[in-house]
């Protein structure tokens, strides 16, 4: 059974505070309306996701290339009725309506919510209230409001897809949020557990509130990269992927590219996955004189299977000879391929070691290297 996520974008409100609406301004790192979305697009029940957003706002929607994004009406309800409409060719058994400017929207809120429709037509997030509510005028108390029975609503407000197409179609306009659309069309709604981290971003401090939830929910991981590598006769070495004329080769049971070596191991070491030894043993034949990108692309792999991206990494390389210099640029780049990440994201940098010890003697080369990994 098909769920769908209709994310409404459209306002254009300034309550919060700066030049752009508040779906478009940076928290954590990227847009609200970025966080809001990946949180759907990464539930494993969602999809598909429809964005509306407002007319002005359309050519931001090269930047979800997986989303459905139509432009919504001059209300909300009028957008919503939009959203709906992108579905109706291939219509979901489900949909998930909820606002943008909620992007701390936990994994669990959102499964509950689809669980309860498999009992109820209806069922939407909310907070029991459980501060004592006054009346005030003029700065001063003029009465009490018994709480009982309040309930403070959040999104995603999740219906079955055919009852609020009706019920949004039956209704003449003017609601505060779609579950009262749906109780008018007499539609029961049930009420699932909130979050009070499922915050909406209304004023200007809401934002520092957002970017706290969001980089508390970050899972930020670092590795750390060692190898060694003997010179022995021969005419090249290749570091960092480039091949680079030399007086003498580095040894070793691979092309012994020691700098994607300590590189791969770093990211290893990040998601504590062992080291490149235990993935590509050398007792095993296979791996004789490969080209080592095959283990960067392994340990790659192994972080975006389990959801992390690369923040960014950092190469070291110890030698007296060759000069790393003329070639940090092409090595950074050749890295970057082969990560699949951009260039800024890849430092390649060296150093001598003063002629002192092994690499000083120009006996080999060693390699350092750091890896930062982020899940959001
Ligand atoms: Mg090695």
């Amino acid at each position: 059974m098909t769920t769908a996520a209709l994310i409404v974008a459209a306002g254009r409100g300034t309550r919060a505070g700066g030049d752009v609406p508040k779906q478009w301004q940076i928290v954590a790192g990227r847009m609200v309306a970025e966080h809001t979305v990946a949180r759907f697009a990464d539930h494993p029940k969602v999809g598909p996701i429809v964005l509306v957003l407002h007319p002005d706002d359309m050519e931001l929607a090269d930047r979800f290339p997986s989303v459905i994004c139509v432009p919504g009406g001059a209300t909300r309800d009028q957008s919503v009725s939009e959203g709906l409409n992108a579905l109706i060719e291939t219509p979901p058994a489900r949909v998930l309506i909820h606002d943008v400017a909620r992007p701390c929207i936990s994994d669990r809120i959102i499964s509950e919510v689809i669980a309860a429709l498999d009992t109820s037509p209806g069922a939407a997030p909310a907070l029991a209230v459980t501060d004592a509510l006054w009346r005030g005028e003029n700065g001063e108390v003029t009465g009490t409001q018994d709480r009982e029975g309040l309930y403070r609503a959040q999104t995603p407000q999740g219906f079955r897809f055919a009852d609020i197409v009706a019920a949004h179609r039956a209704h003449p306009g003017g609601a505060a949020d779609d579950v009262e659309v749906a109780r008018a069309a007499g539609l029961t709604v049930a009420i699932t557990e909130g979050d009070e981290q499922n915050i909406k971003i209304t004023t200007p401090g809401d934002f520092a509130r957002a970017e706290n939830i969001l980089r508390g929910q970050m899972d930020i991981r670092t590795g750390q990269g060692y190898d060694v590598h003997a010179f022995e006769e021969g005419d090249h070495v290749v570091l960092c992927g480039v091949k680079i004329p030399h007086t003498k080769k580095l040894k070793g049971h691979s092309d012994a590219d020691v700098g994607m070596h300590a590189l791969t191991d770093a990211i290893y070491g990040a998601l504590a996955d062992g080291d490149i030894g235990q993935h590509f043993p050398p007792s095993d034949l296979q791996w004789k004189g490969a080209e080592s990108d095959i283990f960067l692309r392994h340990a790659v792999s192994r972080a975006t299977d389990r959801g992390y991206a690369i923040a960014n990494v950092d190469v070291t390389l110890i030698c007296e000879r060759p000069k790393i210099g003329p070639h940090a640029a092409s090595m950074r780049e050749a890295l970057a391929g082969i990560m699949g990440v951009d260039i800024d994201r890849v430092s390649v940098k060296a150093t001598t070691s003063e002629r002192l010890g092994f690499t000083g003697r120009e006996e080999g080369i060693a390699s350092m290297a750091v890896a930062t990994l982020i899940k959001e």
